[in-house]
């Protein structure tokens, strides 16, 4: 490390993280995004009170900063780094190419050496400071971004990957893929998520089945891969998210969230 300035820097910011978790799916619309912020919140607002970041590495679709409302703050430049955008009452740093664009809706035309040099600057630059988690959001199946910030991150001590998937067999077929990717990259599996999995009633609270279900399940016996838990389609969840505010704290009880706290605890 010591001839590579890169590198050590990017050691010097990742020795002081004590977790750091890729969270991975198949296809786009699972909810990826949703359980990254998810987990994120409810590391920080659980019994635990976990000091959490956040690193959205989705570099031409990032909806990580909408999702956390922070998408109207910038980040920051100072002698100590970049400062990430941080979640209203939460504290979670935020980062993302999204806080970099002026215009939200700007698309973002990168090939992959330029989206490669984004995501190290990303590690190595931003004032992460010590911290518990930091949760990094990666987009749909395996790109270039994946190999990017598992090369960034080799030496670092990354604590694995969480998978996404929903209950259906076409995603969970493709879920096999970021399998695969995992295991010949040599990033340990944390386990997989089942989301949107049943319905979540609005007046009572009761979950229904509502696509075949237990997927995810036989895929993570399957591949001898712990089963990290189900989260159930929860409007209350869902209207949050599109706000930017946080579900964790909002509907405490409500079964999306109970299904998230027990996510968490077991992590
Ligand atoms: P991805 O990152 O996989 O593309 P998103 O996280 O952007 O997917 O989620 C897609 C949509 O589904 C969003 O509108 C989000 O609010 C909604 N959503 C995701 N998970 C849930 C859930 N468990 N309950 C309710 N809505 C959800």
């Amino acid at each position: 490390a010591a001839g590579n300035p890169d590198k050590r820097d990017i050691e010097i910011r990742m020795k002081v993280i004590k977790h750091k978790i890729l969270v991975m799916s198949g296809k786009g619309g699972v909810g990826k995004s949703t359980v990254s912020s998810l987990l994120a919140y409810g590391l920080s607002c659980g019994s635990g009170k976990q000091k959490v970041s956040v690193l959205d590495v989705d570099i031409c679709g990032p909806s990580i900063p909408k999702l956390m409302g922070v998408e109207s703050k910038q980040i920051i430049n100072s002698e100590y780094g970049w400062m990430p955008p941080k979640t209203p009452n939460h504290e979670i740093k935020v980062m993302s190419v999204g806080s970099l664009l002026n215009t939200p809706d700007s698309p973002v035309v990168w090939k992959g050496p330029r989206k490669e040099a984004m995501i190290r600057r990303f590690v190595k630059d931003t004032f992460w400071g010590k911290q518990d988690y930091l949760i990094i959001d990666t987009p749909p199946g395996t790109s270039d971004e994946h190999l990017s910030i598992i090369a960034s991150l080799k030496n670092c001590n990354p604590s694995g990957a969480i998978i996404v998937t929903t209950p259906q067999d076409l995603s969970v077929s493709i879920v096999k893929k970021e399998i695969k990717l995992c295991q010949e990259l040599h990033v340990p599996i944390l386990g997989i998520i089942e989301n949107l999995s049943g319905y979540v009633c609005p007046c009572c609270d009761e979950v229904t089945e509502i696509f075949k279900s237990d997927g995810g399940r036989k895929l993570a016996e399957q591949y001898n891969i712990p089963f990290l838990g189900k989260i159930p389609i929860d409007t209350n969840l869902g209207r949050c998210s599109e706000n930017g505010k946080c579900g964790v704290c909002e509907h405490p009880t409500t079964p999306g969230v109970l299904a998230i706290q027990s996510i968490v605890e077991n992590l």
